[in-house]
């Protein structure tokens, strides 16, 4: 997601769109851009990637804004409505309010029951429908202490976007779960779920939204509140893992080199006789070079990638995820035939994957597959917002790593060590989830399923 608060005239619609279209590795299920041009609030959304839902004509609809907020959705919770999509742009007394939401409330149920017990009704299964109701029934305290106390309501992982007809509000979750930065373009605040969107759109990085943090802009300028915070963050690790861009930096920390150094020290973890090291590609590839550079056996190119498909792990079901595997990567045969593989990849979740790059690389001659894990084993569901819905669809749930050697047919295979993985991260000043990887999570979660 992304928001803009326009103080030089810029045309904030195009700005978002082009930032979402940077940000689209993180869901493409629906994409909606509200904007708000002082007086009210318009918007457009839909389901699909960004350049599906937006065409010349739906942006000229909604130029003319001073502040903009756009989302692009991987399903987390609620069902692939288009009622589901966002920015939720909802009515209340003392105007319009426009949201967007990254994460899961892990208190959203309970807090829908008591809002439903008092009347409320609900058009969505969004969890910021709930934000917005609690919003709005506090808002004869000011827009600031009703925000305040939303935020001392809800629990669980959240970045959010929020705004009005005149200011745009960024809040990230007091353990910092999920990311959130803040940069500028000319004298404007722009607001990122990632970096490599100012990237995109020309902005410079400033900083991370800190854990806790509200942060109101509005003509006057950036005012920052610091929430009450614990005593730690928690950042979630995965995002070095898979799912952030590689270009992007998150809490100091370069997704790129975080990638890379976990190649150099799967290397010395699982060290392999081979000719080749490859990576699969996109999240794979650096850690690929990282593991080529640490062991001294040379980086190839093992795998073209057709970069018109999603990402498998972000597809909706089984059967698409298997068919988008194999349209999606294709054995470079003239590169691997003959030769003894290093494969690596940065997570194997429920499989599906490992075992077809492993097919392929065998029948493009591979004589001998090593399959390296950039990650240790993805074994417990993700609470916080991460398609892992419940932990018996993980391979690393039910099987030991000699079992999941066999099931995808690889010669040999190792991950990173959950040690080897925080050292990647060394020095960002924060502390990180490892929950699908440990099931120790940082918040009680004792209650939901596993
Ligand atoms: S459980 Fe895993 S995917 Fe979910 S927030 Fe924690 S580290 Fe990230």
């Amino acid at each position: 997601m992304l928001g803009i608060f326009d103080q030089d005239g810029l045309d904030v619609q195009d700005i978002v769109y082009f930032g979402l279209y940077a940000l689209q590795h993180r869901g493409q299920e629906s994409a909606g851009i509200a904007v708000s041009n002082g007086n009210e609030i318009i918007y457009h959304k839909g389901m699909g990637l960004v350049t599906d839902v937006f065409d010349d004509q739906t942006m000229a609809s909604l130029s003319g804004g001073k502040a903009a907020i756009g989302h692009i959705r991987y399903t987390t919770s609620g069902d692939r409505l288009y009622a589901n999509a966002q920015p939720l742009v909802t009515k209340y007394k003392k105007g319009s309010m426009a949201l967007t939401h990254n994460g899961r409330l892990s208190n959203a149920e309970a807090l829908r029951s008591e809002l439903e017990e008092t009347g409320t009704i609900f058009q969505t299964n969004l969890d910021i429908e709930v934000i917005a109701n609690l919003i709005a029934r506090s808002i004869d305290l000011g827009l600031e202490d009703a925000l305040k106390k939303m935020i001392s309501m809800i629990q669980g992982a959240y970045a959010l976007l929020f705004m009005t007809e005149d200011k745009l509000v960024a809040i990230r979750d007091p353990l910092g779960i999920r990311p959130l930065a803040l940069g500028r373009l000319g004298n404007s605040y722009v607001i990122a779920s990632e970096t490599c969107s100012f990237d995109t759109i020309g902005a410079d990085y400033i900083r991370d939204v800190k854990p806790g943090e509200l942060i109101i802009i509005d003509k006057d300028g950036l005012t920052s509140i610091q929430t009450p915070i614990p005593l730690s963050s928690a950042l979630c690790i995965f995002e070095f893992v898979y799912i952030a861009r590689t270009d992007s930096t998150i809490d100091g920390i370069s997704v790129y080199m975080a990638r890379k150094d976990a190649g150099a020290r799967l290397a010395a973890e699982h060290p392999a006789e081979a000719d080749l090291v490859v990576g699969v590609p996109d999240s794979g590839t650096t850690a690929a070079l990282g593991y080529a550079e640490a062991s001294g056996i040379p980086f190839g190119e093992g795998f073209i990638k057709n970069r018109y498909v999603g990402r498998t792990f972000i597809k909706a079901n089984q059967r698409l995820r298997e068919q988008g595997v194999r349209v999606k990567l294709n054995a470079l045969r003239r590169i691997v035939k003959g030769k003894r593989i290093v494969v690596i990849d940065d997570s194997i979740v429920r499989g599906t994957t490992s075992k077809k790059i492993v097919e392929m690389l065998r029948l493009a001659g591979a004589k001998e597959v090593h399959m390296r894990i950039s990650s240790p084993p993805v074994r417990f569901y993700c609470p916080y917002g991460i398609d892992i819905e419940t932990s018996d669809q993980l391979i690393g749930h039910s099987y030991k790593v000699d079992e999941i050697c066999k099931i995808i047919g690889a010669d040999s295979l190792g991950y990173l060590s959950q040690e080897g993985l925080l050292k990647t991260v060394e020095g960002s000043g924060c502390d990180f989830c490892r929950g699908c990887f440990s099931g120790n999570y940082p918040t009680d979660v004792k209650n939901e399923k596993e």
